[in-house]
């Protein structure tokens, strides 16, 4: 199998529902997404994608998150936007954006240099 790996990153402030300490008061974060797909086969070029496109992929999903405040987007809405949420979402849409040849192995979230939540199927 190849594995790729492409890093990007967003900001954007969140407070937690239901969160007994600091993080239920309103505060932001520097968000780092990595994701990670793979692939037993390669393009023409001796590609799985393009790492361009892998990152534009995943910068369009993160377009909607940059500089919001996340409780007031969908599906935050509704539930948490915590670092496990928030690499679940990513996941799922990038799967669906990604040709059927390429599965997303892994999308890690940070939330600080030190916490980070990944989601993977
Ligand atoms: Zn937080």
């Amino acid at each position: 199998m190849y594995e790729l790996i492409v890093e990007t990153s967003f900001s954007a402030a969140h407070n937690l529902r239901g969160y007994n300490g600091a993080c239920e008061n309103l505060h932001g974060h520097n968000w780092k997404v990595e994701v990670r797909v793979i692939s037993n086969e390669l393009d023409r070029v001796g590609m799985v994608i393009d790492f361009k496109r892998l990152k534009g992929e995943t910068n369009k999903i993160i377009e909607a998150l940059d500089h919001k405040y996340l409780n007031e987007v969908p599906p935050f809405d509704r539930e948490n936007a915590t670092a496990e949420n928030i690499s679940r979402l990513i996941h799922t849409k990038l799967k669906e954006s990604l040709s059927p040849a390429i599965k997303v192995a892994r999308v890690t979230v940070w939330e600080s240099e030190n916490a980070a939540a990944a989601y993977y199927e």
